[in-house]
């Protein structure tokens, strides 16, 4: 199965040093914490993103794992935590908001949120840059084996009433690479942007 596949294939800290513009690109991106690289490694069954470095305030980096000669997951890191200087999550902001805004490949945005802490201020960022870019969104609520069932479903349902009051279209699934469930979900998601 093509997820299985995947490979890390290098990594750009500026959008300069990104790889041609050419084939298909789902990119993932969430607040630090939020489960990005357990999911990326339960969606994938890869390790490398274990060797990104987390260091507050060091320079994020965008990582790049290829599927095939067409296709590449990205991974495109949130800020870290309040240590990261202004200047620098500003510069970051940019890389981000032109990325999603200018690139061609790029099919959808998996947006992964902790479903105990959903739509912060980053998210909602990120959620207008592809509404501004016309980029279908997935939300993946992480962790979600941190609630019961009951609230995990209340968290679903207020999670889409909130993006609709918003007019931020998105779907959004519940997800915990602890138990893998919501794995299912999240293919079928990327193989429609994939055309597979
Ligand atoms: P990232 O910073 O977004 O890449 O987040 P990580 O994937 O490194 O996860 C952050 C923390 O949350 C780690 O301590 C993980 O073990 C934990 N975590 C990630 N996914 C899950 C999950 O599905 N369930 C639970 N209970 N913890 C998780």
């Amino acid at each position: 199965q093509l997820y299985r596949h995947a490979f890390y294939d290098g990594s750009a800290t500026q959008l300069s040093e990104l790889p041609e513009d050419n084939g298909m690109e789902v990119a993932f991106a969430g607040r630090s914490n939020a489960g990005k690289s357990s999911a990326i490694n339960t969606l994938t069954g890869i390790n490398a993103l274990a060797r990104t470095s987390k260091t507050p305030g060091r320079t994020q980096m965008i990582n790049f794992f290829r599927l095939d000669s067409q296709r590449a997951l990205v991974d495109l890191p949130g800020y870290g935590y309040a240590k990261v200087p202004e200047k620098m999550k500003l510069r970051w902001q940019q890389t981000l908001a032109k990325y999603l805004e200018t690139r061609q490949s790029l099919k959808g945005l998996v947006l992964l949120m902790d479903s105990r802490h959903p739509l912060k201020e980053f998210d909602l960022q990120m959620l207008n840059w592809a509404k501004q870019a016309s980029l279908p969104v997935h939300i993946l609520l992480t962790k979600s084996d941190k609630l019961s069932h009951g609230a995990g479903k209340s968290t679903l349902n207020a999670v889409k009433q909130q993006l609709l009051k918003a007019e931020l279209p998105a779907s959004v699934q519940l997800f915990s690479s602890l138990k893998k469930s919501g794995r299912d979900q999240v293919i079928e998601v990327l193989d429609q942007w994939f055309d597979i």
